[in-house]
């Protein structure tokens, strides 16, 4: 009898968990994808046979490295760095890199995983790819972040290329690590090339590249209120983080006419009840990028505010949650509580960020629930735009780029609604993004026989 992975589910994840001892982030994201597929694949034979599943689940390859600096006290530090380049079936590898003390060969492998899907829904040619280091931004000078973005690209180099794979930022790396990083590939190199996205204007970067990932999330949960015929005005939302997306999620909101009533950092939340206007939001996007403070500083600033350290903001009641830190940040207790407080849909800024216990919660529940994997997306949307403008070499409007953006998250949404619409008119978004990104890679796999 021929080898094939008709398996059955739980025989499936038992070798995935089996292959990929300790790294529990990277088979849960492996799970929820599975979940879904098992469902659509049951009667596609030829998935079966060429063992796409099994196949979509190992990553083309992972690189890891050693990353030496010095830091401004003469020490010679040593961090680990990674590429984990998952598949490249439906153009180069493209994602983010991230720098955070919890990054892991699993944390990354999750992402690359997930970022493959995403990229597929935007209906753009990129493939899956993640990476970044252990190494913490938090208390380094300036002049220490540079030096490690050059000692990480010395070695990033060879890996990567305006045509195999193009890293953007991701927790730890805006727009001056991107810089720090760009300039080294060119210096080494000697090419001038879009091999980064998420590049200052000067060099490269596209327009709304920075609002893209926040803004995104924002129009990904409109089109969801739409299908109810309902809209962001007058809606309380809770957001999490205070980094790049959560505090362009909050804009948007927002600029829509909702009030954004929490932001959070990893020491806790504050709860604004007066609502966090654009000043505010202003105030924040300062405080926490440029002068690297704490969410909690927040309070001394605007009366009325809480802080409650140590803490998510979940518990406060909302019509709308968006969280935007990081994986596993929402519960499954953390949904329960959502639900019963009324809350009607959640868009999810960050990646996985709502774990499994509480993705099942959300869908009995049947609220309108967009996965990260749909919902923020626009990020890395507008970065393949901006491998489009660079390879014309020319800029587009903001106009334009705000357009394409809106039009790129009402097709990602009419994409999941298309695999995901249940009865009674109910959208399983997490289904219906799962299917129809797996179905583009699957496909394209297919096509190129056994590799
Ligand atoms: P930033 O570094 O700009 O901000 C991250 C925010 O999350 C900060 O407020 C940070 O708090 C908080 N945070 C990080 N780790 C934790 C933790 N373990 N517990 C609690 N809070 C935490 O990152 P981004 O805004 O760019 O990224 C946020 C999320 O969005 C990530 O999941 C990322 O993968 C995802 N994403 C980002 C995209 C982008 O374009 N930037 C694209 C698509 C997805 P503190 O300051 O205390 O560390």
């Amino acid at each position: 009898m021929a080898i094939t992975d008709h398996v059955d589910f739980n025989g499936f994840m038992e070798g995935v968990k089996r292959r990929n001892p300790y790294q529990p982030e990277f088979v849960q994201a492996v799970q929820e994808v599975a979940e879904d597929i098992f469902d659509f694949m049951e009667d596609k034979e030829e998935y079966h046979a060429q063992q796409i599943l099994r196949r979509i689940s190992e990553p083309d390859r992972v690189v890891s490295f050693r990353v030496c600096w010095e830091d401004d006290a003469g020490n010679i530090r040593v961090q680990r760095g990674w590429r984990v380049q998952n598949n490249n079936a439906i153009g180069p590898y493209k994602g983010g890199i991230r720098f955070h003390p919890s990054v892991t060969e699993s944390v990354l492998k999750f992402l690359a995983f997930e970022q493959t899907f995403k990229n597929a829904l935007t209906g753009l040619p990129m493939g899956g790819g993640k990476g970044g280091s252990n190494f913490n931004p938090k208390g380094k000078s300036v002049r220490e972040i540079m030096r490690f973005c050059q000692s990480f690209m010395t070695e990033l180099y060879r890996h990567i290329g305006a045509d195999v794979d193009v890293p953007a930022g991701d927790i730890g790396v805006g727009g001056r690590e991107i810089g720090f990083m760009f300039g080294q590939y060119k210096r080494i190199t000697n090419q001038f090339t879009g091999v980064l996205t998420g590049k200052g204007l000067e060099y490269g970067g596209s327009l709304i590249r920075p609002e893209a990932t926040g803004y995104g999330a924002v129009y990904f949960l409109a089109e969801m209120l739409a299908t109810r015929d309902d809209g962001l005005v007058g809606k309380t939302a809770v957001v999490s983080g205070s980094g790049n997306v959560a505090t362009h999620a909050a804009e948007k909101i927002t600029q829509l006419g909702g009030k954004v009533v929490t932001l959070s950092d990893s020491g806790g939340f504050i709860h604004d009840p007066d609502g966090i206007t654009q000043e505010k939001i202003d105030w924040v996007k300062a405080h926490k990028t440029h002068r690297r403070g704490r969410i909690q500083d927040y309070c001394e600033e605007f009366e009325n505010a809480s802080f409650h350290p140590g803490k998510t903001p979940w518990g406060v009641p909302c019509d709308v949650a968006l969280p935007c830190a990081t994986q596993n940040e929402l519960l499954g207790e953390d949904a329960r509580t959502l639900v019963a407080n009324g809350c009607m849909a959640v868009s999810e800024g960050a990646n996985m960020p709502t774990d499994l216990d509480g993705v099942h919660v959300f869908k009995a529940a049947r609220l309108l629930y967009a996965p990260g994997k749909a919902a923020n997306a626009g990020g890395v949307a507008v970065s393949g735009l901006e491998m489009s403008q660079n390879s014309e070499r020319r800029a587009w409007k903001e106009e334009e780029l705000q357009q394409m953006l809106k039009d790129i998250m009402a097709g990602i949404h009419e994409r999941c609604m298309t695999y995901g619409r249940q009865d009674g008119g109910y959208c399983d978004y997490v289904k219906g993004a799962n299917i129809a990104g797996f179905k583009k890679v699957a496909d394209a796999m297919l096509a190129f026989g056994v590799v």
